[in-house]
């Protein structure tokens, strides 16, 4: 068995059928794929560790994912739009702590007038940092035009995951109607990247009805799709969503955890100069999860530097990390959790994704 797992990891091309084993590794073979894909990191992306300040713009959304804690219709959620002035008082703290990026995330809203605040913000974020601050938007689907104005106002990297590649599980996960539809999901991610964005996509791991086929394909949907970025997570359930029904279908926490650690060394094996994110969600789980996926090939971490007095009310899924805390914090505290990985700190860097610097040469 363990000779089979280095003779799959030495081989150039995996097939479906190795990932699905190598998914399923026991410990002692799973250690081999994630030294295997240190070393592909080291080589391809280096030992270095890129900062994303992420800021919680707003829980306000206007869509119903069965899996999210602040969909539409849970009405326990205390709602929040953080005001333009605190969003860049958020962009300079983290200019001023050296960190060459921001993501600007929120709950999904489409209108004239949330295109054109964005815009702004993306034009003041970029003038107080004299052009330094890279910016990634997850601000989920939006018309082409919105994409292109908010591209040339200045943000240069998109998030946008698939959540599942297959379209029966993602029909599992939200409503089948207009506004959940997996093929605009598509089309915006191809527009994404036809735009010129560093375009980064993503799924969940460890959902109610998801299969390891599932999971595989979701790598190779990633591969094909020649994705720049990734940030996926693992699932994590929330007592006020639809899909807590079948919390009993879940496999353990943990296995969810390491799991994901699995699918961050083999995307990295996969797609070898491409930008992985350490998940905020793989803290949740374990203390030092994030810290775990740099060591087997994530290079990029997403401080949190949302106002702490809002972070309680962006809660996605239960046990959310870091609720209590402030933006200056978070900084100390992660200065020493990526020294102990024994990776270097990117600071005024944008850490930009190399393989979208190929694909564009
Ligand atoms: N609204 C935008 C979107 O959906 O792309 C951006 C914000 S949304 C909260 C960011 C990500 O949170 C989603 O892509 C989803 O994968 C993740 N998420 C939501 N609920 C989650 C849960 N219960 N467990 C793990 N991740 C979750
Ligand atoms: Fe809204 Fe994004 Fe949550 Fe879906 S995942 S409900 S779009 S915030």
């Amino acid at each position: 068995m363990s000779n089979t797992i280095d003779t799959i990891l030495k081989q150039v091309n995996l097939s479906k059928e190795d990932i699905i084993r190598l998914l399923q590794t026991n410990k002692e073979d799973r250690n081999k794929i994630f030294t295997h894909a240190a070393k592909v990191k080291a080589e391809y992306v280096g030992r270095k560790v890129y900062y994303r300040g992420l800021i919680e713009m707003s829980n306000i959304c206007s869509k119903n994912c069965y899996y999210c804690g602040i969909r539409l219709d849970n009405k326990n959620v205390e709602r929040y739009d953080i005001s333009d002035s605190n969003i860049i008082d958020a962009a300079r703290f983290a200019h001023k702590n050296n960190y060459g990026s921001i993501v600007l995330q929120a709950g999904e809203i489409i209108s004239p007038k949330f295109t054109k605040r964005i815009s702004n913000l993306l034009k003041q974020i970029k003038e107080i940092s004299n052009n330094k601050l890279g910016i990634t938007i997850s601000l989920g689907e939006q018309p082409d035009e919105v994409y292109k104005e908010w591209f040339e106002s200045g943000a240069h990297r998109y998030l946008l995951r698939i959540e599942s590649s297959n379209p029966d599980l993602y029909y599992k996960l939200h409503p089948k109607d207009k506004k959940h539809d997996f093929e605009t999901r598509l089309s915006c991610l191809k527009s994404l990247q036809k735009i010129g964005y560093q375009t980064g996509t993503g799924v969940m791991i460890g959902l109610p009805f998801q299969t390891y086929e599932d999971l595989a394909n979701d790598l190779f949907f990633m591969k094909d799709f020649d994705i720049d970025m990734c940030g996926m997570g693992p699932y994590i359930e929330h007592n006020e969503t639809p899909l807590y029904e079948y919390k009993d279908l879940l496999m353990p926490i943990d296995d969810r955890f390491t799991l994901t650690l699995k699918m961050i060394a083999l995307l990295r094996i996969l797609m070898k100069d491409i930008n992985i994110a350490a998940a905020t969600a793989l803290q949740a789980i374990n203390p030092i999860g994030r810290e775990k996926a740099i060591k087997v090939g994530a290079n990029i971490i997403m401080p949190n530097v949302t106002p702490g007095m809002y972070r309680n009310s962006y809660k996605l899924y239960e046990n959310k990390p870091c609720t209590d805390e402030e933006a200056a914090d978070c900084t100390n505290c992660m200065e020493m959790r990526i020294g102990i990985t024994g990776d270097e700190i990117g600071y005024n860097e944008w850490g930009d994704s190399k393989h979208f610097e190929k694909r564009r040469s």
